[in-house]
């Protein structure tokens, strides 16, 4: 994280204690539930654009489902998932494969790296025998 960053507004601050308070991921209709009827409860407008925001600060990370939710988390939260196509469940893994894999350093210089993504896709024991099932 570099200082030249404004640091994150009040909303954003509260936005970020949700995600880590939650310790895992949450959609923005998730986050704009959580905050509703407390002291830093917004519009849902104003929780997409803040989540926007901190994904630019490189303080919140997202990744989107097969159906197009997306699901935000903090940034130094390091967790993949094995994804299914079909039916959409979506289950972490214990750890991170690529932890401490890194960017070529010449890359580097002129890219300051603040996090990686990385997703696994397939078809969960469910729907497998589903699909084997004769129609
Ligand atoms: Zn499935
Ligand atoms: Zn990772």
């Amino acid at each position: 994280m570099t200082d030249t960053l404004p640091a994150p507004s009040t909303r954003q601050r509260a936005l970020l204690a949700a995600l880590r308070d939650c310790g895992d991921e949450m959609s923005g209709q998730q986050l704009h539930r959580s905050l509703a009827g407390g002291p830093s409860a917004m519009g849902l407008a104003t929780v997409y654009r803040n989540l926007r925001q901190l994904q630019q600060k490189g303080m919140v990370r997202c990744r989107h489902l097969p159906t197009g939710e997306a699901l935000y988390a903090p940034v130094e939260q390091d967790r993949h998932h094995l994804t299914c196509v079909d039916c959409g469940e979506t289950r972490p893994l214990d750890h991170c494969p690529i932890h401490g894999l890194s960017v070529p350093q010449d890359t580097q210089k002129d890219f300051e790296l603040l996090f990686h993504t990385l997703e696994f896709f397939g078809l969960c024991q469910r729907c497998r025998d589903r699909q084997q099932l004769p129609s």
